[in-house]
């Protein structure tokens, strides 16, 4: 068993792609371990991120996930890190592989629908910045 964040971005909470995002995951083996609905500051932001500081999309991306709120999932499963980044697809929509997240419902490589961990150590740290051991089961 293993957990992994996921993120609903404002996009796809504005596009009202929750349930089929979140449909997705449970048809694939992956479980809601936590869920909740937060509009972040981009200080919050900035520090979600704060691995991308020196990227040059940094203030576009902490800009964007602040714009709205958005859906933040502690998944769980057998291999659920890797699973999850294979249900979202390629960073870009345009790489991404048919029948993913990002192929179908992502506007281009900032505003693409889903975020997901992408290791272990990333995993623990990103539960963490969202959720208390209490709020997840
Ligand atoms: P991910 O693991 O597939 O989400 O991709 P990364 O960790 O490389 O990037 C984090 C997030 O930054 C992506 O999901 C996009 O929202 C955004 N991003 C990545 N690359 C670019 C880029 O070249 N330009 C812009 N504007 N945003 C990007």
């Amino acid at each position: 068993m293993e957990r992994t964040l996921s993120i609903i971005k404002p996009d796809g909470v504005k596009k009202n792609v929750i349930g089929e995002v979140i449909k997705r995951f449970e048809a694939n083996g992956l479980r809601i371990a936590a869920i909740k609905k937060i509009h972040m500051t981009k200080a919050q932001a900035e520090g979600f991120y704060a691995v991308h500081r020196a990227r040059p999309f940094f203030g576009s991306l902490t800009e964007f996930m602040s714009e709205g709120p958005v859906v933040t999932i502690v998944l769980e499963g057998n291999n659920a890190i890797a699973k999850n980044r294979e249900l979202m697809g390629a960073t870009n929509p345009k790489d991404a592989a048919a029948g993913t997240i990002r192929k179908d419902f992502a506007a281009d490589i900032e505003r693409n629908v889903v975020h997901g961990s992408d290791g272990p150590e990333t995993a623990a740290f990103e539960i963490s910045y969202f959720f208390n051991a209490l709020e997840i089961f």
